[in-house]
């Protein structure tokens, strides 16, 4: 498992955790490979700016598995991260950590999900109870880490994403990270 963490530390009452590729960013089947591959959506850099705006501290959860499959090299791991950041911060957000699991399925670690092993660190570093707290995906998998997390699973379905349509009912669901942002953190308050 990869940590970032960002070292300015605001003061933040609570947290979310978001997955990354299908949810701030365009995921592709072949994976994200460069930065300049990187295509958010442009809803997910307003919710990051909502979610700093109300308070709520944001670290992110992602598998990339395209680094120990050879596809992503380091260097561009390290471009897209930092890209990431950067442009979170010119939209008015922040990201306060970011957990990732580099590994392929097959060498059967503990960090990828759906394990929970991520989450329960991105808890441990917030000072958070994942009871309480949500983890926003676009995939089963996410769910299913969530599930295993025993933390809140909201699942975004853009169209784009893998999967049919809403699935579980004891799952959140919305079209889009600012939907569900909104309505996690209530947009006119
Ligand atoms: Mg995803
Ligand atoms: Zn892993």
């Amino acid at each position: 498992m990869l940590a970032w963490l960002s070292s300015a530390k605001p003061e933040y009452g609570r947290f979310i955790l978001l997955d990354r590729d299908g949810v701030l960013n365009v995921n592709r089947p072949d994976y994200v490979k460069t930065l300049a591959e990187v295509r958010f959506y442009p809803d997910g850099l307003e919710a990051l700016a909502f979610l700093e705006s109300r308070g709520v501290g944001v670290i992110l959860v992602s598998n990339q598995s395209g680094i120990n499959r050879g596809l992503i090299g380091w260097e561009d791991f390290r471009e897209i991260h930092e890209g990431l950041i950067r442009r979170a911060e010119e939209s008015g957000g922040r990201i306060q950590a970011a957990f990732y699991c580099p590994h392929r399925p097959d060498e059967k670690c503990e960090c990828r999900k759906p394990a929970p092993a991520m989450i329960f660190s991105a808890c441990r570093h917030a000072g958070i109870d994942p009871g309480e707290t949500f983890f926003v995906g676009d995939s089963e998998s996410d769910m299913k880490a969530a599930e295993n997390a025993r933390c809140r699973g909201v699942r975004i379905y853009r169209g784009d994403s893998d999967g049919a349509g809403p699935g579980a009912p004891e799952e959140l669901h919305y079209p889009t990270l600012l939907d569900a942002v909104f309505s996690l953190y209530g947009k006119n308050i």
